[in-house]
């Protein structure tokens, strides 16, 4: 794991100076789904301290057990009844994907007294097995996340289409970071657009290129899930 860990860094590293930038700019969130407790220790025993994981118990039941330095980041589709359990132990949300969501988000973050960040998940390449708000939704319901007191959106995050050739997501990157110009554009209350969540194992060196400054890895890190 060591040299994964390693070789992930030299090649975030490599892409980013493409993009002129230094490589402490993007944050390697590690995806340590479906991975033993172990595997984690193992990680942050070399220098990993953003982890990332798409089930509320299974973070829940991680976080219990390891160091408290470590940033919990909420990757996968969250259900709304799970929104109050997870809320305490997040660090930040990357896949708000309904105005449901949010609107439950931000009511129970009201009760904690606790702010919250969160990325809105988009999706580009419109699938229709992908869970997100479609790139030309978003104009119309910017006013209602300006309104909310609790739940500051901070950035985009995507999950790009599943492709043999990470070139071919380019498109989907460059999307995203147009969109989130845009958004940035209009100036709206309670919103910036800080970080762009994309990239994962297969393209992850293609969305850094494209303004990625969270990138989501998981297999090249802890080697392929069982299911
Ligand atoms: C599993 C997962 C990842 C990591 O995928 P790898 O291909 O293993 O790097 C990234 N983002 C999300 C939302 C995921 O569910």
């Amino acid at each position: 794991m060591k040299e994964n860990i390693i070789r992930v860094r030299e090649e975030m590293a490599m892409h980013a100076a493409k993009s002129n930038r230094e490589p402490e700019q993007v944050t390697l969130i590690a995806v340590s789904k479906k991975m033993p407790l172990e595997a984690l220790e193992e990680a942050y025993g070399y220098g990993i301290r953003d982890f990332g994981e798409n089930h509320v118990k299974e973070l829940l039941q991680k976080q219990a057990h390891l160091p408290k330095d470590i940033r919990w980041h909420m990757i996968g589709h969250l259900q709304r009844n799970k929104v109050k359990q997870i809320l305490p132990h997040a660090h930040m949300i990357h896949s708000i994907d309904s105005i449901n969501l949010s609107d439950v988000v931000e009511h129970e973050a009201g009760k904690l007294g606790k702010n919250i960040e969160c990325l809105l998940e988009i999706n580009v390449a419109k699938e229709e097995s992908k869970y997100g708000f479609l790139p030309e939704d978003i104009p119309h319901i910017i006013d209602r996340f300006s309104r909310y007191k609790r739940l500051k959106i901070v950035g985009l995050m995507t999950v790009a289409p599943f492709v043999d050739n990470p070139e071919d997501n380019r498109e989907v990157f460059r999307k995203l970071k147009q969109l989130s110009v845009d958004i940035q554009g209009k100036n709206v209350d309670n919103m910036n657009m800080k970080f762009l969540s994309m990239g994962m194992s297969n393209d992850f060196g293609i969305a850094v290129e494209e303004g990625a400054n969270m990138i989501r890895v998981g297999t090249s890190i802890f080697g392929h899930r069982e299911y």
